[in-house]
């Protein structure tokens, strides 16, 4: 690992840690939490560490991993988040490579080749290059002493960025050699915390669970007229707040153009980002609100993973999203230097028509998978990809779509790097089929709780704060916080 670090002493005492925590970091103190789960990692103790976003987990496996001898495996969702941790790592005379599907071929097998000679330092990778078994077999050659995952709520079928190739972790622990675990969330319901000890083979984990208020950040709501009022609003809002900086989150692509669009011609300064832009392009518009030249972001929920800018001072959602958890994470990016700052929900009665049109379609029926299942069937020779089976399959688009993702997260269907549909299970009857599906009902009847908890959020009278704290289960907070519009503040 990085030159002049002495290797592991488990036992280091107070001031040793808070001395590396210093040296290392430059940071003067530990915050809440992270002694307590930098400690269980150094012991070999498998941990989950429950932090709002902003709080400080990357530390807490950061300086263990620093002071094992051995690598790290850190499994991250986004290859941008992979190549801002490494960069930040690197930057500080730490050695991290990121071994994900964005790396050319020579890159490629010179990280491999690293790792072979005994790579110590951080290896970031994605759940999907850890199913590869030569990939596994090539970490099972290197001395691994801590597995992480961060952003661990993506293992959880109940977590809000579900990916079903992390369920295959809990087996890549296993297969090499169970090296100490380490997750990561800032989602805490009972549901994804257990979800996620089950899948990754860790029911007896130490659980570190620093509390989720954040006296600093001012909640409100409003309910709105239609979308114009909506943009009179919020732009009347930022009007006032002229001279600092925030993020606008759109729950659509359309909503981030037309948005950004009026706030433009209202003369405020403003940049955009959504998954569908162009890559150089949304890079561009995050480094320019990165670096302070715009202040205003307009975006979807694809822009903040990761996002560490400490002057945010306000956080608007001009449309709810779809769970309290999403909802917490993606305003919590506000005020990270501890400063105040505003987190405001505008909604508007078509809001909720929207979110119970995209819910009706977001999973399969039986019946759905019925046909889907036996459109796959009658290609007897090469597998299908997904624009063959459209036109012999009698299910829209869509369905289709939904089903194939059901049966490839099910391990029916395995994708490969063609995109030809290979069916895996042919022998499942109609009945097995029909079982299936219940259980994706159990999910969506979880989404709608979800959204009604929103909608719930958006009409209380009460303490905001003391509704979210209630939800997330922390047992220590006041009855109310002095810090939401229903408080008399924000
Ligand atoms: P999370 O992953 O919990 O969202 P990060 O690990 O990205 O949060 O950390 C958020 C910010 O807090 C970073 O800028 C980090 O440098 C800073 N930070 C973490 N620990 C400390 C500490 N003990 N003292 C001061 N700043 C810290
Ligand atoms: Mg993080």
């Amino acid at each position: 690992m990085a030159q002049g670090i002495e290797v592991a002493v488990p036992a280091a005492g107070r001031g040793e840690l808070a001395r590396r925590l210093r040296s290392l970091f430059g940071f003067r103190a530990f915050r809440p939490g992270q002694e307590r789960a930098v400690r269980a990692a150094l012991d070999g103790r498998d941990t989950l560490v429950v932090m709002p976003t902003g709080s400080g987990k990357s530390l807490c496996f950061q300086l263990p991993a620093l002071a094992l001898p051995g690598a790290t495996i850190v499994v991250s969702p986004l290859i941008a988040l992979m190549k801002d941790q490494t960069e930040s790592l690197k930057s500080r005379g730490f050695e991290a490579i990121a071994v994900s599907s964005a790396l050319s071929a020579a890159e490629r097998a010179e990280a491999e080749r690293r790792i072979q000679d005994g790579f110590s330092g951080f290896i970031y990778t994605t759940p999907e290059q850890l199913a590869s078994a030569d990939f596994r077999a090539l970490l099972r050659g290197a001395r691994i002493d801590l597995f992480v995952v961060d952003e661990a709520h993506c293992v959880s079928q109940w977590g809000h960025d579900f990916r079903p190739e992390y369920l295959a972790l809990g087996s890549v622990i296993e297969d090499l050699g169970r090296p100490t675990v380490l997750a990561m969330t800032a989602t805490a319901t009972a549901d994804v915390v257990e979800d996620v000890l089950r899948q990754l083979h860790i029911p007896d984990a130490e659980i570190v669970h620093t509390g989720f208020y954040r006296p600093n950040l001012l909640l409100s709501a409003f309910s709105t007229g239609g979308a114009d009022d909506k943009i009179e609003r919020l732009a009347a809002f930022l009007e006032r707040d002229e001279a600092t900086c925030g993020i606008v989150y759109s729950a659509t692509v359309k909503g981030v153009g037309e948005i950004a669009g009026r706030l433009a011609e209202k003369g405020l300064s403003v940049a955009s980002y959504h998954g569908r832009m162009r890559k150089a392009e949304r890079d561009e518009n995050q480094d320019r609100f990165m670096g302070g030249e715009i202040p205003i972001m307009v975006a979807t929920n694809a822009f903040g993973m990761g996002i560490d800018k400490p002057d945010v001072r306000f956080v608007v959602h001009a449309h709810p999203p779809g769970t309290i958890e999403s909802f917490y994470q993606e305003f919590g990016r506000a005020g990270r230097d501890g400063a105040p700052a505003r987190c405001i929900l505008l909604h508007h009665d078509e809001d909720w028509k929207l979110h119970n049109f995209f819910q009706a379609g977001r999973y399969p029926s039986g019946e759905d998978l019925v046909n889907a299942h036996h459109a796959l069937k009658r290609f007897a020779g090469e597998p299908p990809t997904f624009e063959e089976l459209i036109p012999i399959s009698p299910l829209p688009r869509t369905k289709l779509k939904t089903s194939l993702n059901f049966f490839r997260s099910q391990g029916v269907v395995k994708e490969d790097l063609a995109g030809r549909m290979h069916l895996i299970r042919d022998d499942l009857t109609r009945d097995d089929l029909m079982r299936m599906v219940r259980s994706y009902e159990a999910k969506d009847e979880r989404d709608r709780m979800n959204l009604q908890r929103i909608i719930d959020y958006a009409a209380m009278r009460s303490c905001r704060w003391s509704a979210l704290l209630d939800y997330f289960g922390d047992e220590e907070h006041t009855e109310t916080c002095g810090r939401c519009d229903n408080c008399g503040a924000a």
